[in-house]
């Protein structure tokens, strides 16, 4: 497929410091529009403003929605991406829920790959960076009434990002949120719905201000058992072989990231348990040394160690609030596939 491209005339400056995460936009994206009951071609054209009335719907409610993943390259140029079909089709499942027309993914991935090769310079290739992909939908009628809107913007921005740890992989501590609530059952927690983080920023600027890096969120009904930490999904290594996480009970985010570190133990022979789980037996688990490692998984940080979660007031380390050896292996082995340095058994890196 040919995609129709209108460069910039003059490029703009690569950033020279640290990258960190979501600060720099490269030259380009693509854009998308829905309109007259259809989507239109995909085009590629220069990172601009975009010009909207202020009475553009998605100022006023919301009807968001957005996907998130990662392109590498190595130090021979080879481009990457993992698993991007299901970050395409999960858009589809976010937008039929918010009544957005889906998109036709064949025709989006082939943009995606355009504006990355058309990108490629902007990639970094030192370990651990990544170019991070924004795909987003949002409403655009100019119109106060709540009902579905009849035109959309779809677009990709790409921003180049370092490593997620730049102080070292290193365990981080969890606030137990008990009276604020991420998502409930037959809400949208289980989309990429823009309204969901608008919503879970309170409980994190509180647990932030008592020191604690992400909020672990209890389900809605009755505060009880675990759903996820901050916009991670959350998995527990316990008796030594077993990785428990929350089963997908309609609240709860499914991570492309959750799935493969699940497929990926189980090809390393590990027992999994998707389940509820509550807090009071993570309590237990962790003061008995029953559960050994805690890990938050999602595309931005991959893994993410946890060191100490605080629960009513009392802080509970787990494994001596250090870096467990499984954590590190999935991590070595996740990032090793999606990088394409070790060999990928699932078929999940492609090479573009
Ligand atoms: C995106 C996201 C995740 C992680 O999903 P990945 O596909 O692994 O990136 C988990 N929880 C929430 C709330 C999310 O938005």
């Amino acid at each position: 497929m040919n995609i129709r491209t209108t460069q910039r005339t003059s490029l703009k400056q690569k950033p020279d410091g640290p990258l960190g995460f979501g600060k720099y936009f490269t030259d380009h994206m693509v854009t998308m529009e829905f309109v007259g009951g259809k989507w239109e071609p995909p085009q590629i054209v220069p990172y601009e403003p975009l010009s909207l009335e202020p009475s553009t719907a998605i100022f006023h409610y919301g009807q968001g929605i957005f996907e998130g993943l990662k392109a590498y390259k190595n130090t021979d140029g080879e481009l990457r991406l993992f698993r991007t079909m299901d970050n395409l089709s999960r858009l589809n499942d976010s937008a039929e829920r918010l009544c957005i027309p889906k998109v036709d993914t064949k025709i989006v991935y082939d943009a995606l790959v355009a504006l990355l090769k058309l990108e490629a310079d902007w990639i970094p290739t030192e370990e651990g960076t990544s170019l991070y992909i924004r795909p987003s939908i949002i409403a655009l009628d100019n119109a106060l009434g709540v009902r579905a809107s009849q035109n959309y913007l779809f677009f990709i921005i790409l921003s180049p990002v370092g490593a997620y740890y730049e102080k070292g992989f290193s365990p981080i501590k969890l606030f137990v949120e008990e009276y604020y609530s991420r998502a409930a059952k037959g809400g949208t927690g289980d989309k990429k719905v823009i309204g969901n983080y608008a919503s879970s920023l309170k409980a994190a600027s509180i647990a932030s201000i008592n020191g604690y890096a992400q909020v672990m969120w209890l389900d809605a009904n009755e505060h009880k058992y675990i759903e996820e930490v901050g916009a991670m999904n959350i998995c527990f290594v316990m008796e030594g072989n077993k990785l428990v996480t929350p089963a997908l009970t309609g609240s709860i985010l499914p991570g492309i990231t959750r799935k493969s570190v699940l497929e990926l133990a189980k090809a390393n022979g590990m027992v999994i348990e998707e389940r509820l789980i509550s807090i009071d037996e993570l309590v237990l688990a962790a003061k008995s040394g029953k559960c050994t490692e805690i890990f938050g998984t999602g595309t931005a940080a991959v893994i993410s160690p946890v060191g100490a979660f605080c629960y009513k007031g009392e802080e509970i380390s787990v494994g001596g609030g250090k870096l467990g050896e499984i954590t590190q292996k999935i991590y070595r082995e996740l990032t090793g596939i999606q990088t394409g340095k070790l060999e990928d058994r699932f078929g999940w890196s492609i090479k573009i």
